[in-house]
């Protein structure tokens, strides 16, 4: 089931009304959505960026994400029906409350100090183009619901925030959740592995290509068992959760990515529900 409202969308020509509906209905900053439409759609695209078809169970649903830094406002929604014709409406984005908090640097990265925490910055920026210059193949690998990569799931330290760290300021782009050195983690669903990595920020990395342009990221690890190219199912073990790289204590980082966008993870993970 979906969580949905319907807004109205209108057809060019001919002039009756064609709606589809939008998870979550008031989206905001840093949120995937789910376009789901009455009849057979192609080539949707959102604010001019395009908005893959995936197929979960029996539905046929757009993804979109919008990003953190995207401005609030109307964004335009396009499709082409069956009839070959293109279809407008518009989808509204709603602003993030900003927050921040102020976090330390962990004595094995350099403690807190101005020099360090651009260093820790610009660490951060080598690996996030290196994530961000992975290809992600050109179909759908999953076809059922995201899941949960931990049996127990406890949010410690939730997405968007800004930690203010020695005059730096770096955005949490994703979840933390609570899990002890050594907590299985799980695939969020079927995928490829993308990229299997020991990183000074991030430590150890494993990075899931779910098709599409959609990647989940598993952070901190403390054991890897997958390899690069792997295919994995949804649930199978990858690694064992740690406190490697930039991590104060032992916990699980989970990123999902959308061409290009980190979106907040439990805001994906409702998406299915
Ligand atoms: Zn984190």
């Amino acid at each position: 089931m979906f969580r949905a409202s319907v807004a109205a969308g209108f057809l060019v020509a001919p002039a009756y009304v064609f709606a589809f509906a939008v998870s979550p209905p008031t989206p905001i900053q840093g949120e995937a959505i789910l376009l789901r439409f009455p009849e057979p759609v192609s080539q949707v695209r959102v604010a001019g960026g395009d908005a893959p078809m995936v197929h979960v169970g029996t539905s046929s649903v757009a993804l979109y994400a919008f990003g953190l830094t995207t401005r609030a406002g109307s964004y335009p929604v396009s499709w082409r029906d069956m009839h070959g014709g293109r279809a407008t409406s518009t989808i509204f984005l709603t602003s993030r409350t900003r927050s921040s908090a102020t976090m330390d640097i962990p004595k094995k990265l350099g403690g807190t100090t101005a020099k360090n925490a651009k260093r820790v910055v610009s660490l951060l920026e080598k690996e996030n183009t290196k994530i961000m210059s992975l290809r992600s193949h050109t179909k759908q690998l999953w076809s059922e619901a995201f899941i949960l990569p931990l049996l127990n799931p406890v949010v410690t330290d939730p997405y968007g925030y800004i930690r203010e760290t020695a005059g730096a300021e770096i955005t949490h782009k994703g979840t933390d959740y609570r899990a002890a050195v050594g907590t299985p983690v799980m695939a969020m669903n079927r995928g490829i592995v993308r990229m299997v990595r020991a990183s000074p920020v991030y430590g150890k990395t494993i990075v899931v290509d779910h098709g599409q342009g959609l990647f989940t990221l598993y952070m901190h690890l403390s054991r890897i068992s997958v390899s690069t190219g792997e295919l994995i199912e949804r649930g199978s073990v990858i690694g064992k959760s740690g406190a490697t790289g930039y991590a104060e204590h032992p916990h699980l980082h989970v990123s999902v990515r959308l061409s290009g966008e980190s979106v907040d993870p439990v805001a994906f993970l409702k998406l299915f529900e």
